[in-house]
């Protein structure tokens, strides 16, 4: 993961022709390692207050670098780093630093809880000679490197959480066919069933997001020339539209891992707990998740500032949107006929999206440029969009698969879509209610203004989801595991 990923994309992405010719075929041959130092011990989520730093020697032909690198991933193996520091204390900048490099040494490893299977050490650059030739990039434009490989690495980290949740379900469902407790397996119990058909429904949503992501980027990347000289700078920009995706990616998928994972120890109740069952490892694995790639708190807070700054450049037109919404107020939506089908499933995550702008609207007007600094506000709106992603997701690939198999053979996406829709759209209902009585600060007037848009916009009726619920683990039980 981090050799493909953070440990190669810098030099493929910002590399001159000599570095990438140089580098990247022992990279690719796995001849050499990848490693990524960005993180100090004073400076995690706010990387950008890096302190090592970097002095042009006096005869013009090596940058000397001095300070340590925290956490580094492959750190004592790595043959090739990309380390972050400020030339002069302040041209943040990407150095190329090979481990044979006079002053490149590293710590001791850290003691993790999980993830025994990586390096995680402290990289020590003691006044290290890198020649001029391996800085990376412009001088003064490191952030530029540091963040747009992160987002390839959020999204790759979502991908990555979809084959920990299927292993996760194989192990589990096995374990609770075979499992006997009050004379019965525990896969016969409706509570154990449940908890199948939630993680079942979590990783079709989390797979879905990822093809999802992964299919829209290499759409905007095939439109591309491969021989233009600037491909892969424009291959880069692709990246960066697609900004807020990858962080969507990276946080649900982490949490929809630690999620499987929580379930999956306990349907082994104590054996769950034991190292010499799986399910232990993928817990403890899973956690690291939510923190590396830029923590999740930080990656919610990307999310609606990303769209913020569009909106302000004009690239979105946001407070159109929000007019047009306060206008359908006044005239009404159009009314579902039927919200079993799920075609009408579609009408709700429509009306989802108008009451995201509906909420944003009401944040905006009440904070204006503060908002960003609004951090409860960004966190509410970042799960909305978060939710409302996963929604239509879910919804566009059953909806594809009707078209492909027909309703009898896509039962069981049918099932899921339909309970994650109808489930998350009366919670957005909750949030969105909750969020504009934080708005109204005890003003009841205020509030019931806000919580009757609120009820006009997005009406949800509950439907049998125990049956549906039943019909998914049925399936997930006979298959041993997910198999959709
Ligand atoms: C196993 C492992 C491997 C790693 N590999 C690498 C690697 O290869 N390269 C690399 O450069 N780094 C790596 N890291 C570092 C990792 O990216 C950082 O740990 C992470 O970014 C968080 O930084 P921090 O630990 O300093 O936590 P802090 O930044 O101190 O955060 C602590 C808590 O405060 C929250 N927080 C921070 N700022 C804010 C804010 N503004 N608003 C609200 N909440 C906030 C965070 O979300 C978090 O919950 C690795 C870490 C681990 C544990």
């Amino acid at each position: 993961m981090c050799h493909t990923g953070i440990g190669t994309l810098p030099i493929l992405y910002f590399g001159t022709p000599e570095q990438k010719a140089k580098y990247l075929p022992k990279l690719a041959s796995g001849e050499y390692i990848g490693a990524y130092a960005l993180t100090e011990a004073g400076s995690g989520s706010d990387a950008l207050a890096a302190k090592t730093k970097a002095v042009l020697s006096p005869d013009g032909k090596h940058y000397i670098l001095h300070g340590e690198k925290m956490f580094i991933t492959n750190g004592a193996w790595a043959d090739v780093i990309t380390v972050f520091a400020k030339i002069d204390g302040e041209h943040f900048t990407g150095f190329i630093v090979e481990r044979g490099f006079e002053g490149v040494s590293h710590g001791k490893e850290e003691v993790k809880m999980g993830i025994h299977g990586s390096s995680t050490v402290p990289i020590i650059l003691q006044d290290a000679k890198v020649p001029v030739e391996n800085v990376l990039g412009e001088i003064g434009k490191g952030h530029k490197i540091a963040f747009n490989v992160l987002n390839v690495g959020r999204w790759k980290l979502g991908a990555a959480t979809v084959g920990g949740c299927k292993r996760v379900l194989e192990h589990s469902v096995r374990y609770v066919k075979e499992r006997k407790q009050f004379g019965q397996p525990l896969s016969t119990f409706e509570i154990i069933q449940d908890k199948i058909a939630n993680s079942v429904i979590k990783t079709y949503v989390t797979e879905t997001m990822m093809y999802r992501y992964a299919g829209t980027l290499d759409d905007a990347i095939s439109t591309l020339d491969k021989t233009d000289a600037d491909y892969d700078q424009k291959t880069l920009k692709m990246v960066e539209e697609y900004a807020i995706e990858a962080s969507i990616c990276k946080v649900y998928g982490s949490e929809a891992m630690d999620f499987v994972a929580d379930e999956g120890v306990q349907m082994h109740g104590g054996y769950g707990y034991i190292q010499e069952y799986p399910v232990e490892a993928f817990y403890r694995n899973s956690r690291i998740n939510r923190i590396y790639e830029g923590t999740n708190e930080i990656n919610r807070m990307i999310i609606p500032g990303t769209l913020l700054k569009r909106a302000l450049k004009g690239e979105i037109d946001l407070m159109g949107e929000i007019q047009r919404i306060l206008g359908q107020l006044k005239d009404g939506f159009p009314k579902e006929t039927d919200q079993r089908t799920l075609v009408n499933r579609t009408n709700l995550v429509n009306q989802a999206k108008k009451l995201a702008v509906y909420v944003s609207g009401v944040a905006v007007q009440k904070y204006m440029a503060d908002i960003k600094d609004r951090q409860s506000f960004m966190v509410a709106m970042a799960d909305f969009i978060i939710e409302i992603y996963a929604m239509e997701s879910a919804l566009l690939r059953s909806l594809q698969l009707i078209k492909q198999l027909g309703e009898e053979k896509a039962r069981i996406p049918i099932a899921i879509t339909k309970i994650y829709v109808t489930e998350k759209c009366a919670e957005l209902v909750t949030m969105a209610k909750q969020f504009c009585a934080n708005v109204a600060k005890g003003d009841d007037a205020a509030y019931e203004k806000y919580e009757k848009a609120i009820t006009r916009i997005l009406d949800v009726k509950p439907i049998d989801t125990l049956n549906l619920r039943l019909q998914i683990a049925q399936h997930a039980i006979e298959n041993d595991g997910y198999a959709i």
